[in-house]
């Protein structure tokens, strides 16, 4: 799907929807508008029902203030002109009050976008804007000022974000990100201290990789093929849906024979993945026109070291990337579930999945078929599809359990006796 031929309107329509349908905004709060080439802004209308919006109800500005459309437009207008009026590279800005934005708005603080590498990169610094009262010229001024000093992001005192962007999908993917980052932040907390990666270690993971690969044309697809592009999507479309997965983070491949496997594309929204998206990798060559994940070489070590591991799929769930970036072990000894699933998950360096490949394809096995490589991701192993992310899904929750019980008390671990009877009854090896 092309979102840059998508009309101004639907794709406010389309990104309203998304930010409303995963809890980032209420219905009365939050506001999108996009420039485009004729310096016509597009903004959502005042007072109307987030939950129900159609293109009819979006407003037109012109440049010289006349306005299109049924509705008033958003009461933040202001602020969005002002941000256009002092950049004007930027064609789209997000203002929305996500609950996690606004808890670190209520304490003041900016969530550190340097737990993960991408959050920096996506996002960018972030800056505060003083407290001011919404729809006033003084509001807009004081965000304005942070887009002028050269921030996208902006954390606004006692209210939300306002982001700005090329486009709008830019600006959701930043958004979304930096709601991800500042959710894993705030589960990190309850369980000790977050360890935030230095200057060196971004560099280190923004250096440039060989990832170039031959290309070839594949002749035809066989019915396993299709099928297996199929039942991908639908994981991946149910890996963002619950929110396992971002926009654009998030990794999944199925094998399909002898060094031949699937795997989702670089940088596309998971969201709307379609099976034509996917690319085939054969013999280390490339689909040719398509750009793989970047862990491609990962993927293809892992099936080489395990003729059973049929799915592999890399994630970045806020709750057991909390354990990511904090020195708490994961101990998956919690439900008889979790445990059956789970079983050993250890910790590896950062960046290990990219330095240390074959190391990190050895370290997988049937006791240790889950991998966290800290500050960057987690990596489940499975059988199938279902299997690697049933695995995903019940880390995560698992994840979540742990860091609820530490506001009640003291967490209890199944014991040794009770690990070897699960290990009988359900003929663990
Ligand atoms: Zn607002």
């Amino acid at each position: 799907m092309r979102f840059d031929l998508m009309h101004p309107a639907d794709q406010l329509v389309m990104i309203m929807q998304r930010i409303y349908e995963y809890g980032m905004t209420t219905t009365s709060g939050g506001n999108l508008s996009i420039r485009d080439e004729n310096g016509d802004v597009w903004i959502t209308p005042s007072g109307i029902d987030k939950g129900s919006l159609t293109r009819s109800d979006m407003i037109q500005i012109k440049p010289d203030g006349e306005k299109i459309g049924m509705h008033r437009p958003s009461v933040e207008l202001p602020l969005h002109l002002q941000i256009y009026q002092i950049r004007p590279d930027l064609k789209a800005v997000l203002h929305a009050h996500p609950p996690t934005m606004i808890a670190f708005s209520l304490v003041r603080q900016v969530p550190n976008t340097r737990l993960v590498p991408d959050v920096l990169k996506i996002c960018g610094e972030v800056g505060v804007a003083e407290y001011a009262v919404p729809g006033s010229d003084l509001l807009g001024q004081n965000i304005a000022r942070r887009f002028q000093e050269g921030y996208n992001t902006v954390l606004m005192e006692n209210h939300g974000c306002v982001i700005g962007a090329k486009d709008l999908f830019t600006a959701f993917a930043a958004f979304e990100t930096l709601d991800f980052s500042g959710r894993l932040e705030i589960d990190a907390l309850k369980l000790g201290k977050p360890r935030s990666l230095t200057q060196a270690q971004l560099d280190a993971y923004a250096a440039p990789r060989n990832l170039a690969m031959d290309a070839f044309i594949p002749k035809y697809a066989t019915s396993a093929e299709r099928a297996a592009r199929r039942d991908m999507c639908r994981f991946i479309h149910r890996s963002y849906d619950q929110r396992l997965f971002t926009a654009t983070q998030g990794t999944y491949s199925q094998r399909l024979g002898e060094d031949t496997f699937l795997i989702t594309p670089y940088d596309k929204d998971r969201k709307y993945l379609q099976p034509e998206d996917l690319v085939l990798i054969k013999n280390g060559m490339c689909e040719a026109g398509k750009t793989p994940s970047r862990s491609v070489a990962l993927h293809r070590a892992i099936y080489e070291a395990h003729p059973d591991v049929g799915s592999v799929l890399i994630a970045h769930a806020p709750s057991i990337m909390a354990f990511a970036v904090t020195d708490t072990p994961f101990d998956s000894r919690l439900i008889p579930e979790s445990y059956i699933s789970l079983r050993q998950v250890s910790k590896m360096p950062f960046l290990s999945s990219t330095t240390d490949i074959s190391g990190v394809a050895g370290a997988f096995s049937a006791k240790h078929p889950v991998l966290i490589i800290e500050n960057q991701c987690v990596i489940c192993t499975g059988k199938d599809l279902l299997n690697a992310f049933d695995r995903l899904e019940v880390l995560e929750f698992s994840a979540k359990a742990v860091i609820a019980a530490k506001e009640i008390g003291p967490v209890v671990q199944i014991n040794d006796q009770q690990v070897k009877e699960i290990e009988v009854a359900f003929k663990l090896s």
